[in-house]
């Protein structure tokens, strides 16, 4: 497939979640991109309408859908006499994702990025993936929607990425294990007692990724790697027991692939998302990137050690509800999304972010979700409780 031939048409494009991290980023390799691959169809923000007007005009967009009403009013007068048609409000987003388009960001952060996901699914083309959770909540009702439409799933987690680019599924069978790579965050080499006084500031702080609040979070407790594990048990045919995590805190090596005859392939490359998010924008093809390449030589070691369980009890919370299957990744997700909000503000502590989680797990447990009218119930139960569960920590 050629992207960039002068008879190949545009790819054409749609954000959503375009004004966070992961929107940008892509949003900017677009513009590294030979002229004319690709166009942009719509672009989806949550609240931000001065931010998403602004690409909206660089780009060319056709729509921009701002997901809070109440700044519909400041988007439309941005965009003015542009043409550019604007929309506002949760079904406004769903029908942007669900317009033709051939290649889509699913970037939305959290539980609120599953709807507009299985629309863009429900459409077909090539879905790349950076909402963790819609697979974590959702894993069956996403991968039953992208086999009924025909459309791609590509991984944009850079540790998906990297194991997408080194499994040869010719013969599942011959796939050992994979390895999900965890730079172990700023938390790394604190005992218990310097984690309890850990701050927003600090948890923030990420030695070597850069990424928005809610991911950054994750990173410090590690259920970022335990939401990458159920993800990766939904992406790849391999079984969880299969599945390991390595601590590498130079984050150089993304992901590895072993196979039976001992051979491990890995990807390696600077920890910077604009690769994995520009792989997913070529694929098949390669496009050519302007980012500092890593240089071995300069880094001279790679170090990698196993998760420690005991302060980072996140990581066995998640395997145990990838094991115990139905709703309870569901639970733990509504319980970690809410116990972090709660920390950045302050009103809950970070080594109680894990905690409420497994109260939420204990009490809720794995019930049956059957469609995604069950999985976003349990989301607003699993909601509530752990909003009531961090209350009585925090008193
Ligand atoms: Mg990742």
């Amino acid at each position: 497939m050629a992207l960039s031939g002068p008879s190949a048409a545009p790819r054409r494009l749609t954000v959503l979640g375009s004004t966070g991290s992961v929107g940008r980023s892509t949003l900017a390799l677009i513009e590294q991109a030979a002229p004319g691959a690709f166009a942009v169809e719509a672009l989806v923000a949550g609240s931000d309408a001065a931010a998403l007007a602004a690409q909206a005009r660089r780009h060319g967009a056709r729509l921009a859908v701002v997901a809070d009403p109440a700044a519909h009013g400041a988007l439309r007068d941005a965009l003015a006499g542009t043409g550019i048609e604007t929309a506002a409000g949760a079904e406004a987003v769903v029908d942007a994702a669900a317009r033709p388009a051939d290649w889509t960001m699913a970037a939305i952060v959290g539980a609120a990025g599953l709807r507009s996901t299985l629309a863009a699914l429900e459409r077909g083309g090539i879905l790349a993936f950076a909402n963790k959770e819609s697979l974590v909540c959702a894993g069956g009702i996403v991968l039953a929607a992208a086999r009924r439409s025909g459309a791609t799933l590509l991984p944009v987690d850079s540790e998906h990425n990297a194991i997408f680019q080194a499994l040869d599924l010719r013969d599942p069978a011959k796939v050992e294990k994979i390895v999900l790579t965890a730079s172990g965050g700023p938390c790394r080499a604190m005992d218990r007692g310097e984690m309890r006084a850990v701050t927003p500031e600090i948890a923030l702080r990420h030695p070597v990724w850069k990424m928005g609040a809610k991911i950054s979070i994750d990173s410090a407790t590690m259920m970022n790697k335990g939401l990458e594990l159920i993800e990766a048990a939904h992406l790849f045919p391999v079984p969880e027991e299969r599945i390991e995590v390595l601590v590498h805190p130079q984050s150089a090596v993304h992901g590895l692939v072993q196979y039976a005859d001992g051979s491990i392939l890995a990807q390696l490359g600077t920890p910077d998302m604009r690769t994995p998010i520009a792989h997913a924008l070529a694929w098949p093809d390669r496009m050519a990137v302007a980012l500092p390449r890593l240089d071995l030589a300069a880094l001279g070691r790679l170090d990698f050690m196993p998760p420690d369980p005991v302060r980072f009890p996140a990581l066995r919370l998640a395997r145990d509800a990838l094991r115990a299957g139905a709703g309870a990744p569901v639970v733990l997700n509504a319980a970690n999304e809410v116990a972090v909000a709660l920390f950045l503000d302050r009103r809950l502590g970070f080594l109680d972010i894990a905690a409420v989680v497994e109260e939420a797990l204990d009490l809720l447990g794995a019930p049956p979700v059957r469609g995604l009218d069950d999985v976003l119930a349990l989301d607003a139960a699993a909601r509530r409780e752990a909003a009531r569960m961090a209350t009585r920590r925090a008193a």
